[in-house]
């Protein structure tokens, strides 16, 4: 049987447990989806801050940090979304395996999409977080303008007016931000994911 794959897998001397019990927590990825505008960036980051007071290790990764840089070469075509979520996915994979918690906010539109991700990183290690805004308030919102580019056709592919969304249904939270705070959507996804994350001995 010949193996074309050159690049071989030995065993760690350092792995995972290693570390999670070095930082004396369990490494998940959590990762938020939703529409532009849903909420799920800030979301991310107040909940990265309540995870940080709490002493956990943790990275957001979000369209700034991720399609300015390793993913500078693609765009929003159906393919070139694949391939930037599934870039991240292994990222977040590899983030997850150094003990990290790793708190992703991309729209990750399609049921395709998300799937691919949790093939990537595993399904047990997956923390799902629908960032439940309708269209017309995140259309309201409008925090950079797109939705306002896209109604007048100057944005293509933009996910919820002229390219798909496909509701999670088997998400672990739902968060309606029409009807919730902030703070009370970063509180229940820290009573969900804390006991998750805590290191027991
Ligand atoms: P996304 O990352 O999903 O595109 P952002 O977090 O960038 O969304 O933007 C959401 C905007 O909506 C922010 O300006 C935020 O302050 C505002 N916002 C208003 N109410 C809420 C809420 N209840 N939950 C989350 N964000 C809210």
């Amino acid at each position: 049987m010949t193996n074309n794959n050159i690049h071989t897998t030995f065993d760690r001397i350092l792995d995972r447990s290693a570390k999670e019990k070095l930082l004396q927590q369990r490494a998940r990825v959590i990762w938020m989806t939703g529409l532009s505008g849903a909420g799920k960036t800030t979301i991310a980051q107040h909940l990265e801050l309540e995870l940080h007071n709490r002493g956990y290790l943790t990275q957001v990764l979000d369209g700034d940090n991720i399609r300015s840089g390793i993913n500078n070469n693609l765009g929003f075509s159906e393919e070139d979304r694949y391939e930037n979520i599934r870039r991240i996915a292994e990222v977040s994979k590899l983030l997850m395996h150094s003990g990290i918690i790793c708190i992703n906010s991309f729209i990750s539109p399609t049921d395709k999409i998300r799937e691919m991700a949790k093939n990537i990183i595993g399904r047990e290690d997956f923390i799902e977080i629908f960032v439940d805004a309708p269209l017309e308030i995140c259309e309201q919102r409008d925090v950079k303008g797109l939705y306002e580019k896209a109604r007048k056709g100057e944005i293509k592919n933009f996910t919820g007016i002229d390219a798909p969304f496909d509701k999670p249904h088997d998400a672990d939270i739902v968060l309606p931000t029409d009807k919730l705070s902030i703070q009370e959507s970063v509180d229940i996804c820290l009573k969900h994911i804390e006991p998750i994350i805590q290191y027991d001995k």
